[in-house]
């Protein structure tokens, strides 16, 4: 279903992302993408938004691409999700989205021309997918983690209709994955989130193709597994189609102070610590991390998080980190601490940047990939554990394993020596210096013109034109 403008036919496609940023990002990169294809892009603003990186987000990319429409999609306000009593404020709207998916239908039958495709987040896809079959509307899943953690969402409702509790699990044509790397909320079957991982992980059956912002070589056993029935039989098409490109819209007032700086450092001398747009560090680790980039010796840019949603991030810096290593940071100029949004993009493409210590968060470690800055993992939550693998294997960087994660039992804060003494492994690691060199060039090569992802991409849109 396309539609016709002069002799050529148009791709007319609809874009619901998600709430997060790690959800969002990825979404406005594609957006962005298929707009400089030419496809006309009908991008689903979900209204309200939890962050207000979220909303200043959006708010550039419609005033920088008019080719991209926003469709205003308001929420039903839910009270008795209160009984749920999720710490996560992320994981309650997207329970809210969800619910709201009825509400979806007269404003996707409005638009004109029709749908080519309708492109949903894996979070969102058994609630909506539904509506737009409804229209007859073809759906496509994108993917907002690696094609590792889809190995186990794909395989994940086979395996729990026998299993009470989940416990190493054995994916075909997969390395095996101990019980301590699976999301811990997917241990608790009653656990709203498990429900949601489950019934989307069968919708993944009723998509045309499912999208990843990632490329082959980065992840060749998974998509292969995946592209090749081991994992489940009838699963739709996975395309790689990353590292996506960053849009040219970006919020204005992005910090001049942080690059200002960078700009003073010597080539690659800087480790860049950030664990996203939604993980905060209890008090005692915000200290302790202090303590270990002091000790490291190295350059470091920190972006320090303590509270999960921005709206209310309002600590000073001072009463976080503490006065004396503001002031050394800035009297010997060689660290930087900062709180709120950082173009991370950005961040990692700066000369200045040679290391990562991340939560591996998937977005964080595809921009890294892109930019060549090795990681030092350190996972905290959710898919991380996986991701955080995936990136020692690749040659990406290296995986404190020992660290545990927020919550988890017998999880002590990481002591700063600790920490500094990784840290400065990391930059010194000619090793991992050489791999990611060389995993920076398969990820340019792969979405640049006539690379896997770009081609992978380009016949989609092709598709929808016909
Ligand atoms: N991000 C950023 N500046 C920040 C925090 C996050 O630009 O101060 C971006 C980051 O580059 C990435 C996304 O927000 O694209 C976060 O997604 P990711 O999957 O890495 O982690 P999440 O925030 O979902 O845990
Ligand atoms: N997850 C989890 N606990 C939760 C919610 C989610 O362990 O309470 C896991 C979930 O299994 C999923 C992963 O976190 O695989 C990523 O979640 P999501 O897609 O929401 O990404 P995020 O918003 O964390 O970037």
């Amino acid at each position: 279903m396309s539609a016709t403008s002069g002799d050529a036919q148009v791709s007319h496609v609809a874009l619901l992302p998600s709430a997060g940023m790690g959800h969002l990002t990825p979404f406005l990169r594609l957006a962005s993408t298929l707009a400089s294809h030419g496809c006309r892009v009908t991008f689903i603003a979900i209204h309200p938004t939890v962050s207000s990186a979220e909303s200043l987000h959006l708010s550039a990319l419609f005033s920088t691409y008019p080719q991209i429409h926003p469709l205003e999609f308001p929420l039903l306000h839910l009270d008795a999700m209160d009984a749920y009593k999720l710490a996560d404020p992320f994981y309650l709207h997207c329970e809210s989205i969800r619910r709201s998916a009825h509400l979806l239908l007269p404003l996707l039958t409005s638009l004109s021309p029709p749908l080519s495709s309708f492109i949903v987040d894996i979070s969102l896809a058994s609630a909506f997918i539904p509506i737009a079959n409804k229209l007859d509307i073809p759906s496509y899943i994108l993917f907002t983690s690696s094609a590792t953690m889809l190995t186990l969402f794909a395989y994940l409702p086979g395996l729990i209709a026998d299993a009470k509790r989940i416990d190493d699990v054995a994916i075909p044509g997969m390395q095996p994955l101990p019980a301590s790397m699976i999301p811990p909320a997917l241990h608790d079957p009653t656990n709203l989130f498990t429900k949601q991982f489950i019934e989307n992980g069968r919708a993944l059956l009723q998509a045309k193709a499912i999208l990843v912002n990632t490329f082959e070589s980065l992840e060749a056993d998974a998509v292969a597994a995946l592209n090749g029935g081991a994992v489940v039989r009838g699963l739709p098409p996975v395309v790689a189609i990353g590292p996506l490109h960053q849009p040219a819209a970006r919020p204005s007032g992005s910090p001049g102070r942080t690059f200002a700086w960078l700009d003073a450092q010597p080539a690659r001398s800087v480790v860049y610590v950030s664990f996203g747009s939604r993980t905060a560090l209890s008090r005692a680790q915000i200290k302790e991390l202090g303590v270990g980039l002091e000790r490291s010796g190295c350059r470091f840019l920190w972006v320090v998080k303590s509270k999960i949603v921005d709206r209310e991030d309002g600590e000073g810096l001072e009463e976080l980190v503490g006065n004396g290593l503001l002031e050394r940071g800035r009297g010997r100029g060689k660290g930087l601490v900062v709180k709120g949004w950082v173009d991370q993009n950005e961040v990692l493409g700066h000369g200045a940047v040679g290391g990562f210590v991340s939560h591996c968060g998937w977005n964080s470690v595809v921009e890294a990939a892109a930019c060549g800055v090795r990681i030092l993992a350190w996972p905290r939550g959710a898919d991380q554990r996986v991701n955080a693998s995936l990136v020692e294997r690749s040659g990406l960087g290296v995986w404190a394993r020992e660290w545990g994660w927020d919550g988890e039992e017998g999880a002590e804060v990481v002591r700063g020596e600790e920490i500094g003494q990784r840290v400065r492994e990391l930059l010194g690691d000619t090793h991992v210096g050489e791999s990611v060199a060389r995993v920076r060039e398969e990820a340019l090569r792969a979405s640049g013109v006539g690379g896997s992802s770009y081609e992978g991409l380009a016949d989609l849109i092709e598709k929808w034109r016909a």
